[in-house]
């Protein structure tokens, strides 16, 4: 009972320890799975803006780096454009990137010029309807955008200002409240980009740089959701940032010094770029949404306070094409959704597998336990069942040779004593070895073709002396037409004689039983019923196994050694075939020997 106890208690410590470490592992799984979620999308959003901020330095490097004073054109002094496009084309990663530049007045109908590379000069353009679309676009002060990106151009405003001002352009988001009035516009310079060199060299080189190892996937979409630069599956995006803004950051980057010098000749040092009150959240997509970007560029003459020149805003989702990024797997959240369930099912599979370990463990463990009781059980039931043949043997040889008897018959019968006991003995011990034997499996069987009916007859023959002191109704019946099977003779009726000799043993007092052999789907089954105490149905399962005698059996002290039904069981399995039995406690008991036909 106390040992019980114990076991409860270990089995109830350790499924608690089970559950805890499930719990926590769960806990610390979700919680790093959080984490790596967080930095990841970090991560993506990071490499997204960078990607963007390359992408965008581009295409503002071609846009800032033209700013031209309207003298070039008054003069058609291309001295400047030249110094400019040259520096451009030096300083490129992409010098096809621009494939034409246009100018042409703000208003009169002079006709647009186009810059010949070659001769380094302007010459009259060729007309065209795609050269009539921009330049409408852009003298209309209502649809003037620095990017008609449909038509893969840039425009840009060619103000008529004295030298004294820097000419930064940018388009006014916000109609009638510059923070300075611009001077007039003089004309447009407009900039033909390359669609071939934007969507089969930029975009391209900068998704190998940023997202080339295959993890995620990049693609560029335009203000109406329309895919400019492949495809993603499905809506779910992991970072967005948009693409052709014009970010104080690059331009900043962009402003060199020897052009702004060449621009009047002289050095101007009270230029200066006040970037750092907002440009923080400018240079990158703010994803604070609903913030506007803001930057503004100041002015400073000597010691004199600072003075506005241009304030710029870009309210979000402005931008002609947005970068959308996504996971190769559909999402990200979708990725590290997976790849937690993945954790955990690894994480609760070791601890199921522990689980399993520590089960089969104590469940072995209690078996071996019951196995060692159960020898025990045998050593003392078989030291029981020899003692009483050895008393018997003992006064028997004791009284012959106290020559308290002298008469013939007297000497006979104890002589029939001596020799039933030892057979008895004898019996026994060879069931003992005949277990032990096969069990090692060292027992060989001789298998012949037998009849069923020799080795029943031969079976209750044996069983005779125990029938007859018993009274024992025997009742028979062998189908007539049963079929030779492959076995050995003596196995089978040493099987037959331990299901007799229970029947007989547990018969309860009535001596009844009936031993029945049959065919049928290729199967040859012999039964052995008796009506004795029966099984209960929690011994049914067990009997079979060495040493297992039933606890009512034991208590009432019915002798037997607990072999039997497991030599049986042997017999039956050496043969190919095997036993069951059926049995109710209080009304008998059937065994079924079920044998191939072969
Ligand atoms: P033993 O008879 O020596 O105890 P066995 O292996 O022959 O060993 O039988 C194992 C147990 O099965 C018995 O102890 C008994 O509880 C049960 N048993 C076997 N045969 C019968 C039967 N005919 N009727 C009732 N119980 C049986």
């Amino acid at each position: 009972m106390k040992r019980s106890w114990t076991t409860f208690l270990l089995i109830g410590g350790l499924a608690l320890l089970l559950v805890t470490l499930g719990v926590l592992q769960y806990r610390g799984l979700t919680q790093i799975s959080e984490a790596d979620a967080e930095k990841a999308h970090q991560r993506v959003q990071d490499e997204t803006e960078r990607f963007a901020a390359d992408f965008n330095r581009e295409i503002q490097n071609a846009y800032f780096n033209f700013q031209t004073d309207a003298e070039v054109w008054k003069n058609k002094n291309w001295r400047p454009f030249n110094e400019r496009y040259l520096y451009w084309r030096d300083k490129t990663t992409y010098p096809d990137l621009i494939s034409d530049f246009y100018f042409f007045e703000a208003n009169g109908d002079g006709q647009p010029l186009r810059y010949d590379r070659e001769a380094q000069s302007f010459v009259p353009a060729e007309p065209s309807a795609a050269l009539d679309d921009v330049v409408n676009r852009s003298r209309g002060e209502k649809t003037f955008k620095p990017f008609l990106i449909d038509l893969y151009t840039l425009v840009l405003p060619v103000h008529d200002a004295g030298p004294e001002l820097e000419k930064i352009v940018i388009r006014r988001s916000e109609p009638g409240r510059p923070v300075v009035g611009m001077p007039p516009k003089f004309g447009f310079l407009a900039i033909k980009l390359n669609e071939a060199a934007i969507k089969g060299q930029i975009l391209p080189d900068l998704t190998t740089k940023y997202f080339g190892d295959g993890g995620f996937q990049a693609a560029v979409i335009d203000k109406a959701g329309q895919p400019v630069f492949q495809t993603l599956k499905g809506v779910d995006r992991d970072a967005t940032a948009p693409l052709f803004t014009l970010s104080p950051g690059n331009f900043i980057e962009f402003k060199n010094k020897e052009l702004l010098d060449s621009i009047g000749g002289e050095r101007r040092s009270n230029v200066i770029v006040d970037s750092h009150v907002e440009s923080r959240t400018f240079t990158g997509v703010s994803r604070e949404e609903g913030k506007q970007k803001t930057f503004k560029i100041e002015l400073r003459n000597g010691d004199e306070p600072r003075t506005p020149m241009l304030a710029r805003t870009i309210p979000d989702g402005d931008s002609p094409w947005t970068l959308a990024v996504q996971h190769s797997s559909g999402s990200l959240d979708g990725y590290v959704a997976s790849t937690l369930r993945r954790n955990l099912a690894i994480g609760f599979g070791i601890l199921f597998l522990l689980g399993a370990a520590v089960a089969a463990i104590i469940i072995s463990s209690m078996r071996a336990r019951a196995l060692a009781q159960r020898q025990l059980d045998f050593v003392s039931s078989v030291s029981h069942e020899f003692r009483t043949p050895l008393a018997v043997i003992y006064s028997a040889g004791e009284n012959l040779a106290d020559g308290v008897t002298k008469e013939q018959s007297q000497i006979s019968s104890y002589g029939n004593l001596i020799k039933g006991e030892g057979k008895k003995l004898s019996s026994m011990v060879e069931q003992i070895l005949e277990f032990a034997g096969a069990r090692s499996g060292k027992q060989k069987y001789n298998f012949q073709p037998v009849a069923i009916g020799d080795v029943i007859d031969d079976a209750v023959s044996q069983c005779r002396q125990l029938i007859d002191e018993r009274g024992v109704e025997v009742e028979h019946d062998i189908a007539a037409d049963l079929p030779a099977i492959l076995a050995d003779k003596r196995a089978l009726s040493q099987a037959m004689q331990n299901l007799i000799a229970n029947s007989i043993k547990y018969s309860n007092g009535t001596p009844w039983l009936r031993v029945t052999a049959a065919n049928g789907d290729g199967k040859v089954r012999i039964t052995v019923e008796d009506r004795g105490i029966g099984i209960a149905k929690s011994d049914v399962r067990q009997i079979f196994e060495p040493f297992y005698r039933a606890k009512d059996v034991v208590d009432a002290q019915i002798h037997g050694n607990g072999l039997g039904l497991a030599l049986v069981k042997q017999i039956a399995e050496a043969h190919g075939g095997r036993v069951y039995a059926e049995s109710e406690a209080g009304v008998g008991s059937k065994f079924t020997v079920e044998l191939p036909q072969r």
